[in-house]
């Protein structure tokens, strides 16, 4: 199905592995775009091989990709070496998908299913990275999910996810890398920076997706780095929540309803009339330790 050209040089032989031109395995196995699953395919190898450099070297390592569709993000990792687990809910894709199994031996595995149902943690069985280009709405409710840790283990730190490379559309990628005093600085950008780097890492062009969608769009890497001591993750967002709940509001007004609150800013000498956009991370993890 796929050609190999047969060189005898030492090179990884995946690397020189000829593959089909992505819109030639849309077009064979009928993969006309969903809106209904917000696909929006990404076909140049060179942007996707950029994407897939992001997390540094992965030869060798575990990585779960979330909504590979017909798999242009997903060969992208398999020529770096990776080990990819990829995870898509639109069957019409896994014909395309086995044959790039096929086509690296073992270090590929497909499953089919939602990936909002799946512990991704015991599919994983080890550490991993996250790479995926999924929709938006989706691709939000599962970085939520990552950044919060396992249910009933949230305080749980570092987590089994080595790092988060995802796509988003550009206005959300901005609002988790947001610093304060920035309109788009809120609850996202805290619960993505108290206990983790987020950064802006690649702009995409509309235009690079097919079909494209309306608005720009923007991949982010985080990294987790060391937990906050003395923090409980549940009460950091219920400060966040209370505090960007009202953000036009000044604390001691958006912050009435938490017990203990306004003596924890008073302690901490946190002006009360400061607004929660004007509050950095640090400060909203000094207020969560006061109340844990
Ligand atoms: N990764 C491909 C690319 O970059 O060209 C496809 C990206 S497309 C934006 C998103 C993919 O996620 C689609 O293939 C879609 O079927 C899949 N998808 C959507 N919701 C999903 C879910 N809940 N679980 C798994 N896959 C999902």
């Amino acid at each position: 199905m796929f050609g190999s050209k047969i060189c005898p040089c030492p090179f990884r032989r995946a690397e020189l592995l000829e593959l089909p031109p992505l819109r030639e395995v849309i077009a064979r196995h009928g993969l006309s775009a969903s809106k209904a699953l917000g696909q929006n395919f990404l076909f140049d190898e060179q942007l996707l091989a950029r994407i897939a450099a992001i997390p540094g070297d992965l030869a060798g390592k575990a990585v779960l990709e979330v909504g590979p569709g017909p798999g242009g993000l997903t060969r992208a990792l398999l020529r770096a070496g990776a080990r990819v687990t990829a995870i898509e809910m639109d069957r019409r894709c896994l014909p395309a998908l086995a044959e790039l199994a096929d086509a690296f031996p073992g270090q590929l595995r497909i499953i089919e299913g939602d990936a909002l149902k799946l512990d991704h943690y015991a599919v994983m069985g080890e550490p991993f990275a996250v790479l995926s280009n999924l929709p938006y709405n989706v691709g939000t409710a599962l970085f939520v999910r990552w950044l919060s840790g396992p249910k009933g283990h949230e305080n749980d730190w570092p987590p089994q996810w080595t790092s988060l490379t995802l796509m988003f559309q550009q206005e959300v990628a901005q609002r988790i890398a947001a610093t304060p005093g920035n309109s788009a600085y809120g609850r996202l950008a805290v619960l993505a920076q108290w206990r983790s780097t987020a950064k802006l890492a690649l702009k995409v062009h509309r235009s690079a997706f097919t079909p494209p969608p309306k608005v720009m769009s923007a991949i982010v890497h985080v990294e987790p780095s060391s937990m906050p001591e003395g923090v409980s993750a549940p009460m950091l967002e219920r400060v966040t929540e209370a505090a960007f709940g009202q953000r036009r509001k000044m604390l001691r007004q958006s912050l009435k309803g938490l017990p203990g609150a306004l003596a924890a800013l008073d302690r901490l000498k946190i002006d009360p009339q400061r607004r929660a956009e004007t509050l950095d991370v640090a400060e909203f993890v000094a207020v969560a330790r006061e109340l844990s």
